[in-house]
């Protein structure tokens, strides 16, 4: 869709990444380090200072204490902590759990492992986790629970009862519980994110993943990490090691100054979000779309069918020349068998610059 964008001169709002750049704080700190020497390899394990703001983040944020030397793990972007995490921790035919719709790069790493993909389908309109499904979805074949809270593509923020319900269903078939958390500051509307280690009983089963990503809009730095306890962190390491061995080193201890920034950054970054959100929600309700907007992440999920739109993908595909957007219909996301489910979604990115998000707002309305 990013190649349609640019072929048709369409403003992209597919592909969620911010068109400003992170604090000048993180970028300052970057240059400094560059330029004071921090070149050459970094500990595979990432900089301790990098870790050691890591583990002061879960902390401060999430009321958890982790050992920056035994339980934290700095990855090539939380993509390389999911690729790792899965190669170590699932075996060939081992299955795998996930929510539908699905974060592509799961699927694609799930079938490198070898693993079998079982997805449970989140219910459109309010993408709510029915937890009949999930408990006849886990049973003891399945290895790993692979989630992803705050959810991309449908914006969902999983309940504390939604989240128990998931440990629950690790605790009584012995699997491990991943939780890529990416979006975790960039929740509206006084809504709650809960991270994962918070619910009874999942610290010592669970991975958490996140990124520098999201949070501070540099998602071309490729900086994540991973909180887990030792003996789970050190399987992951082993697979790290000769994925890429270590991660960009005067990136990380600029991350590190980020991390350790007021509060009123993480607050400024979600609310610029927030905004940017409802401006785009305008132009989308002027349109017809029918849709709550979005607790959490870069996305607005949105459903046609008010519109007489039975295929999203087509309208994905027609969008560009009628009006001049690019969104992805959120089909593109699900298993085969639950693409109906989605059929007349699409997903539209909203961390954009307040002018371009108002002129795809005022393009989008022209649908009504
Ligand atoms: N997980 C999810 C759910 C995402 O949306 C993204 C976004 N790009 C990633 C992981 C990848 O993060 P990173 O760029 O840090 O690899
Ligand atoms: N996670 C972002 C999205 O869902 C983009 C990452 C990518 O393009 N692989 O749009």
């Amino acid at each position: 869709m990013t190649a349609l964008a640019q072929r048709t001169g369409a403003i992209n709002l597919g592909q969620g990444f911010p068109d400003t750049d992170g604090p000048q704080v993180v970028l300052e700190a970057a240059r400094s380090a560059i330029l004071a020497g921090a070149n050459q390899y970094p500990p595979g394990l990432g900089v301790p200072v990098l870790r050691e703001a890591i583990a002061r983040h879960q902390h401060r944020f999430h009321g958890i204490t982790v050992d920056p030397d035994r339980e934290v793990l700095v990855t090539t972007g939380a993509t390389e902590a999911l690729a790792a995490t899965l190669l170590a921790l699932v075996r060939p035919g081992d299955e795998v759990v996930t929510l539908d719709p699905t974060y592509d790069a799961y699927t694609a790493l799930i079938a490198l492992a070898g693993g079998r993909h079982v997805r449970v389908p989140l219910a459109p309109p309010d993408f709510r986790l029915p937890l009949d499904r999930l408990a006849t979805a886990v049973t003891d074949r399945t290895a790993v629970i692979l989630v992803n809270n705050p959810h991309n593509p449908t914006g969902t923020v999983l309940t504390q009862a939604e989240l128990a319900a998931i440990v629950a269903a690790a605790e009584q078939h012995d699997a491990i519980v991943v939780v890529d958390e990416v979006y975790e500051h960039l929740v509206f509307d006084g809504v709650r994110h809960t991270t994962i280690a918070a619910i009874p009983g999942a610290a010592e089963r669970s991975v958490t993943i996140s990124s520098a990503g999201k949070t501070f809009s540099l998602t071309g730095w490729k900086i994540g990490w991973l909180v887990a306890p030792q003996p789970l962190r050190d399987a992951v390491l082993t697979v790290k090691q000769y994925l890429t061995f270590a991660t960009g080193a005067p990136l990380q201890p600029a991350i590190a100054e980020g991390l350790d920034q007021p509060d009123a950054l993480f607050v400024g970054v979600r609310d610029r979000l927030q905004h940017g959100r409802d401006l785009l929600a305008a132009g989308l309700a002027r349109a017809g779309f029918a849709f709550a907007p979005a607790p959490a992440t870069y996305f607005q999920a949105v459903d046609a069918a008010p519109l007489g739109v039975a295929d999203a993908a087509r309208l994905a595909r027609e969008l560009p020349e009628q009006v001049g957007v690019v969104g992805i219909p959120l089909s593109a996301f699900a298993a085969p068998e639950h693409a109906d489910l989605y059929r007349s979604w699409l997903r539209f990115a909203f961390c954009k610059r307040d002018t371009v998000l108002q002129e795809a707002s005022d393009r989008l309305a022209r649908l009504a």
